[in-house]
């Protein structure tokens, strides 16, 4: 039976059975299944006033999504999938918010979301095997177990430009972006980042700025997206093959709703080759990956798509310089994360926008009219910066999440971040981690591997509730074991040659160089916790008593 009761407040706290932190795609289902399916009593904190997580809060000019929406959406529920279509291939910002209201009202979720809180620490105690959360608003809440669902990026980068303070104009960070949107007309703005988010962007504020002025640290690969909205026949399609498109993404390495195709790239002639990219190249999306199967593990294959895509950012762009510089690209292709754009290198063929190449001038200070770099001011008056997040781990540490004898996380995680599955933590009993670091996650289509996660997160409580266990952890030797197989499947790819990737923490000064996403595949890591799950939960221990031996 759903529980019903009002969230604590204030004045009424009581012990739940599970707090979840985050109202995104993660701690909207994980509600569902813990309230719905196995009757416990739960509460959803969530720091924005609406559900949606990351897309809550990255409203930026031409934010929209790069898996395709027939992907983008949960698949456990027959009744959801009947009774939503979207409207483009790749859907925007504004539509993913309307579809994660659509599914927590038509589930009912919102009741027990408490909105407009910001978790400041949670802390477990050991006598009690219960944790306690306490919130920016000052109260309290316990449970026996906390979730996080707080998403792998959801923590701004700002970079810590001298001073940033002093500038007269506006700034702003894409992950925080105004809500009431920001007016560029008659504006010169400057957009510091060329990753997903800058790419994303460019194009649409250069429709509106009177001058765009993009700063480049790094060029980047970028696939067209060829957005369209879909038509009648496709929406139908859809609905009708719901188990063979769900069938294709959870076969996949990836997640996403298209096979890669079983050839390798030298196999191919080079005229063959050109037809393949040519045919790939008009179709867009990250579909482009899978046109061999061995482009992110050979780096000859490798070089085959780099070059096709260097050449084909070298005919679009007019201005030779600049092509040069967009061209330029330091690192193999998809080892950072592909973007997928609509007509960003086309944007450089407008008289209002002009690259700046801030690998050769690094950028120096901000001064109250604009950015200094070694080669001069650019006078603006707006910047936007599109510097990525602290990803995977910055919010989670963010969270002041204490463990056994109060062991902080930061400290369990100083060399890094060390999981089993990148669900749990050693010595945080209880504490369960939605795509944590160490799992596919941003490796993988996210709806996917948030299914996943949380399916086997339920299940796995449901089975301490039928074995009347109470405590969950995950062994220490376990998640050692786990630390090295996740690098050991990072060196077996190119990922790792990206070496300023946010995937490697390189992004934020200070953090560790650790590559933090399961690099296995997404197929093949399901297959790994389905099996430690049948294997009585192989490599964890239950209630201080071992239930297996890993
Ligand atoms: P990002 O990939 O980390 O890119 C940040 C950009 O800012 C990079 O070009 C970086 O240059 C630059 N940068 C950072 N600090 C700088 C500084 N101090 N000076 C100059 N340049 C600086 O961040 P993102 O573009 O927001 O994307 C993050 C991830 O979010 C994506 O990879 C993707 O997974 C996800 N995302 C998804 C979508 C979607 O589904 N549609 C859209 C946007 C983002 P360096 O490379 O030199 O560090």
């Amino acid at each position: 039976m759903p529980d019903t009761s009002p969230s604590p407040s204030v004045d009424q706290p009581q012990p739940l059975d599970a707090i979840i932190i985050g109202a995104g795609f993660s701690g909207l289902y994980q509600l569902h299944c813990l309230r719905d399916r196995l009757g416990l009593s739960v509460q959803v904190l969530e720091m924005a006033e609406g559900v949606g997580g990351t897309w809550y809060w990255n409203r930026y000019p031409g934010a929209r999504c790069d898996s395709e929406s027939q992907s983008y959406q949960y698949y456990f529920s027959k009744d959801l999938l009947e009774n939503w279509a979207w409207s483009e291939r790749f859907p925007q910002q504004p539509e993913i918010v309307e579809y994660m209201n659509f599914v927590a009202d038509r589930l009912d979720l919102k009741r027990n979301v408490r909105f407009g809180i910001r978790v400041t620490s949670a802390h477990y105690d050991e006598a009690a095997n219960q944790w306690t959360v306490e919130t920016d608003a000052g109260d309290r809440y316990t449970a026996q177990f906390l979730i996080t669902g707080v998403g792998c990026l959801s923590s701004a980068n700002v970079p810590d430009i001298p001073g940033l303070d002093s500038f007269a104009g506006n700034w702003y960070h894409t992950g925080l972006f105004p809500h009431e949107g920001v007016d560029f007309s008659e504006k010169r703005v400057g957009l510091v980042g060329t990753g997903s988010t800058g790419i994303q962007s460019t194009p649409e504020i250069a429709k509106t700025a009177k001058h765009l002025t993009v700063f480049q640290r790094t060029a980047n690969y970028s696939i067209p997206a060829h957005n369209t909205m879909l038509t009648d026949e496709f929406k139908r399609y859809c609905k009708e093959h719901h188990a063979d498109i769900r069938e294709v993404m959870h076969t996949s390495p990836n997640g996403h709703p298209f096979r890669i195709q079983e050839r390798l790239a030298l196999d191919s002639s080079e005229e063959e080759r050109a037809v393949l990219y040519e045919k790939a190249w008009a179709k867009g999306g990250l579909e482009f990956r899978s046109v061999f199967e061995d482009l992110l593990v050979n780096k000859a294959a490798n070089d085959t798509a780099a070059d096709f895509i260097r050449s084909k950012i070298r005919s679009i762009v007019k201005n030779p310089d600049t092509a040069a510089l967009l061209s330029n690209i330091d690192h193999p292709f998809a080892t950072k994360r592909p973007p997928v754009d609509d007509h960003y290198f086309e944007a450089y063929n407008r008289d209002n926008v002009t690259l700046v190449d801030v690998r050769a001038a690094p950028i120096q200070h901000i001064t109250p009219t604009g950015i200094v770099t070694e080669d001069g001011e650019y006078d603006l008056d707006i910047i936007v910066f599109a510097t990525g997040f602290d990803a995977m781990t910055g919010t989670l540490l963010k969270l002041d999440i204490h463990g056994r004898d109060g062991l902080p996380l930061k400290e369990a995680w100083s060399a890094g971040p060390r999981t089993y599955l990148g669900l749990q933590v050693a010595g945080f009993p209880n504490l369960f981690t939605i795509t944590g670091p160490g799992s596919p996650s941003v490796l993988c289509n996210m709806p996917v591997a948030i299914e996943q996660h949380v399916e086997w997160i339920t299940d796995c409580i449901a089975h301490m509730h039928a074995q009347g266990l109470d405590k969950v952890e995950a062994k220490v030797e376990a998640a050692d074991q786990w630390v090295l197989d996740v690098n050991a499947a990072a060196e077996a790819t190119l990922l790792p040659q990206a070496g300023h990737s946010w995937y490697l923490g390189a992004n934020v000064p200070g953090k560790p160089r650790v590559f933090m996403p399961y690099a296995g595949g997404m197929a093949s890591y399901r297959k790994i916790c389905d099996d430690v799950a049948e294997r009585g939960y192989e490599g964890f221990t239950f209630s201080g008593q071992t239930v297996s031996a890993s």
